[in-house]
């Protein structure tokens, strides 16, 4: 038996032996039934092909415009990155940075390493630097928001029609096929990618050891890394110990996971208020000056005869940050007082914590592109407001929150004896 065939659960630690599975078959945890990995063609010059025409999709969407306003001969576009730079210029410099680290950057980030260790995989070498790349790809995975972005995109353009006279330009294509091909990525799992690449010869951190799998029946605690996967036993003697393959430091459970969820929280439970209360856009035209909150916003949509477009923004900016800090808060509650109620329902909510999280920058996204396209020097103005800041801060430290909650708390109190958890 080699360890990289152990594989621990990642939402309640129950440790499994890995085993084949065909391509788009998936391996659930036989506890929580949370998915441990899928089946992927591991075919290493299929998985190139596909990351290379998605780095030119990319580099297509970023420097083409995206959509063309029209009004009064008068006429603007927009760039993504036009669009942030207008944002910075106008003294929104936070939300501008977030923007660009969540649609530019770390797509970027995943693609580039992604490019570079699928062509070496393919080579049949493991290149310089596997490891930590492909812990960049894990990293900026959870951070990337190139979905949401398209959403926001499609809202912008339905808001505007109502405006002016709106031209769709090469950019929203190239982002629409983008978000497709990044759908097929995401199934590169970067922990099947460290298997395929322990086969291979090239630099390594550590010597390829056999695990001792006598540890099992001696009950040594073991440690799976968090950020590779690789189940490893547990050194009492050594005070911070790392993982041998990725050099991620290891932890049992994340460290202080309860009272950190809680901090987190706690922030972004107080930031909710000004980020509804203020205003996220002010609007300077030849009738005067409007100040439009996050909710004025869905009201405009509504009355505007687009009750589809006010229910999406609704749901997506107002009921589900208070639904992510409410079940946030639930979990932190009872996984503190070491509750025994309903583990498998908990641990679906965090999933649906985990997974809905990203889609609360909806609206960022789509001021983001309204203030940059609505400049009609003498017509009307849009710029941001600091409810968008807010608003913004709310977004990032739910998220922050939620990847703070260890979802093996929940399942702590329940663990039987004879079991093997991780
Ligand atoms: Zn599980
Ligand atoms: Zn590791």
């Amino acid at each position: 038996m080699h360890r990289y065939d152990l594989i621990a659960c990642h939402d309640c630690g129950v440790l499994h032996k890995r085993r084949p599975v065909r391509p788009r078959q998936k391996a659930r945890c036989v506890r929580c039934r949370s998915v441990l990995y899928r089946g992927i063609y591991s075919d290493a010059s299929r998985m190139a092909a596909i990351v290379l025409a998605a780095v030119f999709t990319f580099l297509i969407a970023q420097f083409f415009p995206i959509v063309e306003l029209e009004v009064g001969g008068y006429s603007t576009s927009a760039t993504l990155l036009g669009a942030i730079r207008v944002l910075w210029t106008e003294g929104m410099q936070a939300v501008a940075a977030v923007v660009f680290v969540f649609t530019i950057l770390l797509p970027a980030v995943e693609l580039a390493s992604l490019l570079y260790v699928t062509l070496s995989l393919r080579q049949g070498r493991r290149p310089p630097g596997f490891d930590h790349l492909l812990r960049a790809v894990g990293a900026a995975r959870r951070w990337g928001m190139t979905e949401v972005l398209m959403i926001g995109i499609l809202i912008t353009i339905v808001k505007m029609t109502s405006l002016a006279q709106v031209m769709v330009q090469p950019g929203v294509f190239a982002f629409g096929a983008l978000t497709l091909m990044l759908a097929i990525v995401v199934s590169f799992d970067p922990q099947i990618l460290w298997n395929i690449g322990e086969h291979l010869p090239g630099p390594r951190r550590t010597a390829k050891k056999t695990f001792h799998y006598a540890a099992l029946a001696k009950g040594v605690p073991l440690v799976a890394c968090h950020s590779c996967g690789l189940v490893e036993s547990l050194q009492k003697t050594v005070r911070h110990q790392y993982c041998a393959r990725c050099g991620a430091r290891l932890h049992r459970r994340h460290p202080d996971s309860v009272g950190r969820t809680w901090a987190f929280l706690l922030a972004a439970a107080i930031l909710y208020i000004p980020a509804n209360l203020l205003p996220v856009m002010y609007t300077h035209s030849l009738f005067g000056k409007e100040d439009d909150t996050i909710i004025s916003g869905v009201v405009y949509f509504w009355h505007s005869g687009s009750a589809g477009l006010a229910a999406i923004i609704f749901i997506a900016s107002i009921v589900v940050p208070v639904l992510k800090l409410a079940a946030l808060a639930l979990l932190a509650y009872t996984a503190q007082r070491r509750s025994r109620w309903r583990p498998m329902q908990r641990t679906l909510l965090y999933r649906i914590v985990e997974f809905v999280g990203r889609w609360s920058m909806l609206d960022i996204f789509v001021i983001t592109l309204t203030v940059a396209l609505v400049r009609f020097q003498s017509l009307a103005v849009i710029t941001a407001g600091p409810g968008a800041m807010a608003f913004c801060a709310v977004v990032v430290l739910t998220m922050i929150a939620s990847m703070q909650f260890d979802p093996r708390l929940i399942w702590d109190p329940i663990d039987t004896h004879g079991e093997k958890h991780v």
